[in-house]
Order: C-alpha cells, then sequence, then structure tokens
C-alpha cells in the first residue's frame, strides 16, 4: 500500500543525499519514530481539516503526562514560537530579562528585537549556569529569567536540587523559563524534569520539543506548560498561528512509542560519549559532563574558520554564534561514521595549527 511504502521510504535514508554530515544543529539522526511515520501516512489524505480537535487531544494528552490541565498547554510549531512568545509576553508586561552570557538565543534573540533589555550574566568557572549570580540580578527592572537545562550550546545542567532552590525563590519574584530542550536525554531524567512548579501554580514554564529526542526538527511540534492565564496571554499573541496537523499526529504517536523513546536516549547519550573520545583524542579541552546531543569543545583556533575548513572536508559544525567564546565550537551527534568523519577532518585541521 503506498501508505506503507511512504512510511517504509522515509524512515531509510539518514544520510544526507549530498554527503555532508550535518552536526551543527542538535538534530537527531536516527530519524523519527516508525509508529510517528505510520501515523502520518495514514493522516495524509485528512490534511484538508484544521487541527483544532488534534490540537485539543494533543493538550489533553501532554497535561495527563505533565500534571497540568490542558488549559496549562500551549501547543507551538515546535519550541521556538513559545519561546518567541514568551519573550513577546515579557516585553508587553515590561521589565528585563535575566540570563547566561552563553545559551540557546530563542527567548533573548526575540526580546532584544522587540526592545526588552537582557541581562547577561557570565557563566561560572566550569562553565555552568551561575544560579547565584542570576538570583544576586533579579531586582526591581526584573521582568522574567530564562534558564536552558541542559543548556545549549554547553550541554551543562543544573543539579535538580540546587535548580528547585532557585526556582522556589526566583519564582516567587517573576517568571521562570526553564527550556528543557534536551532534558530527557539527560543523566538526571526524570529528575531534572521541572513541572512539578507548574503543576502547583508558580509562574514557572517549562518549555519541550519534539526537534530533538524524537526526531520531528523538520516537521515541527513543541509545547509549553505554564499557569492558563499566562498560556492564554500567549496564545493571543500568537492567534495568527495554529500547529500543523501531521505534527500533531507524530507527536501523539512518538509519546506511545516508549521503546523508540529509549532507543534513542541510549543512543544520544552513546553518541555523547563518541564525541567525548573524540576531543580527547584529539586532545582538546570540552565543556565537562556534557548531558544534550552535543559537546561543546575549545578549537585553539577561530571557530568560524574551523567550520569553514570543516565543511571543505564534508562536515557541518557550528562556526561564530556565541561571541563571548571566539575558539570554541558546538559539535552534535551524528551517525557513527559521521562522528568517524568529523574525528578525521578536526584531526587534520587542528594538528596543522
Ligand atoms: N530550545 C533549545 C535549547 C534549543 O536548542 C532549540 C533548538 O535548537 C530550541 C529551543 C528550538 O527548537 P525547536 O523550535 O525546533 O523546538
Amino acid at each position: 500500500a503506498p501508505a506503507t511504502a511512504a512510511a517504509a521510504k522515509v524512515t531509510a535514508p539518514a544520510v544526507n543525499p549530498d554527503g555532508i554530515a550535518i552536526m551543527s544543529a542538535n538534530e537527531n539522526p536516527y530519524g523519527p519514530s516508525p509508529m510517528a511515520v505510520e501515523a502520518m501516512s495514514k493522516e495524509l489524505n485528512n490534511l484538508n481539516r484544521y487541527a483544532y480537535p488534534l490540537t485539543q487531544a494533543f493538550a489533553e494528552k501532554v497535561a495527563a503526562r505533565e500534571g497540568v490541565l490542558p488549559e496549562q498547554v500551549l501547543v507551538t510549531n515546535g519550541s521556538s514560537p513559545i519561546l518567541a512568545a514568551f519573550s513577546d509576553y515579557v516585553n508587553v508586561k515590561g521589565g528585563e530579562i535575566v540570563t547566561s552570557a552563553i545559551t540557546y538565543e530563542g527567548v533573548p534573540r526575540v526580546a532584544e528585537q522587540a526592545g526588552t533589555k537582557v541581562v547577561y550574566m557570565p557563566l561560572t568557572q566550569d562553565l555552568g549556569y551561575d544560579l547565584e549570580a542570576i538570583s544576586a540580578a533579579i531586582g526591581p527592572n526584573t521582568g522574567a529569567v530564562y534558564i536552558c537545562n541542559p543548556n545549549n550550546p554547553t550541554g551543562r545542567t543544573i543539579e535538580p536540587a540546587k535548580l528547585k532552590a532557585f526556582i522556589e525563590d526566583a519564582s516567587a519574584k517573576v517568571p521562570v523559563f526553564i527550556d528543557e530542550a534536551y532534558m530527557d536525554m539527560a543523566d538526571d531524567y526524570p529528575a531534572g524534569v521541572m513541572s512539578e512548579f507548574v503543576s502547583a501554580g508558580k509562574p514557572v514554564i517549562v518549555a519541550r520539543t519534539f526537534s530533538k529526542i524524537y526526531a520531528m526538527a523538520g516537521q515541527r511540534l513543541g509545547y509549553g506548560i505554564m499557569p492558563a492565564d499566562m498560556a492564554m496571554a500567549m496564545r493571543k499573541t500568537g492567534r495568527l498561528s495554529s500547529v500543523n496537523h501531521l505534527g500533531l499526529v507524530a507527536g501523539m504517536a512518538s509519546l506511545d512509542d516508549k521503546a523508540y523513546f529509549d532507543d534513542m536516549r541510549l543512543k544520544m547519550i552513546k553518541g555523547r560519549e563518541k564525541l567525548i573520545a573524540m576531543a580527547n583524542d584529539l586532545g582538546r579541552p570540552y565543556a565537562p559532563n556534557p548531558q544534550g546531543n552535543f559537546i561543546y569543545m575549545d578549537l585553539g583556533m577561530n571557530n568560524q574558520e574551523f567550520a569553514d575548513k570543516m565543511l571543505e572536508k564534508g562536515v557541518k559544525v557550528v562556526g561564530s554564534r556565541w561571541a563571548d567564546k571566539p575558539e570554541w565550537t558546538r559539535i552534535c551527534v551524528g551517525l557513527d561514521h559521521e562522528i568517524e568523519k568529523c574525528h578525521a577532518a578536526a584531526k587534520e585541521i587542528l594538528t596543522a595549527i
């Protein structure tokens, strides 16, 4: 049947047609759950329908998993719109956003574009989020805090008890946004999940994406859980957008595919171990104990120059992105042979300097 053929076709090619190993975007190189692909292929004839009932069904499913009410779930195409809607929410409400100097740009960049001031606190010595400094920076002008845990690009996590104490204290003053895009691949999972604050009615937002462990970066699905009134306000700022039908179908099937989740979690953990082994073999320092599907490595040379040279050798890695560290790059997992290709290319480039 065409549906099965489509499913087989989509799950098969894990290598990019041009042969370039893409290790720059923190994607999952293994492809989505076969159950998600099957569910999407069955739905292809229903794409004439708006996805409102499915959005509601998805919100209900997520709410039950997270221990919140369906009206506390904001569903979007990937989690980027949640990050942007939150930035807009703070902009309308007023106040500055406090975050870390090196972190994911989704909230701070959109905030700055809208004219919101962002206060960047330096990382700790071991490249972690400096929660003490962030706590100390919260003052009368603060509108919100953004925490990425595990952090992109460093891969560092915050010890759960420490983060909980921070959230308890900070959320009594301002809304706290916790971006858990990579939490489900961290060693601390599920201890590091902070949903309980949302269940408890605190002004805390936890964002998740299907782009990473569920390998749906191109299909787009994400959600945030938060207080119901905040979800309503953020729904209004994004009122012209809606969620895509196939993403919802794939997301629901992915959540039911426990075997896939367990397998991907292991693959991401093994992948980062291979990246660590690569950094060790190259003799390059890296941010310790990375917990996402990537490492952040000190190249000892300009990162954009390195990225250009790597691309010539068929490997795509991040170039100049985090201005504070012009000699560091982020490399994410690929398939085994792609990691080997990356290792060989990096060795040639870095031993030539
Ligand atoms: N949050 C973090 C920490 C990310 O690294 C990313 C993407 O790399 C996102 C959010 C946004 O991804 P998406 O819109 O695909 O959910």
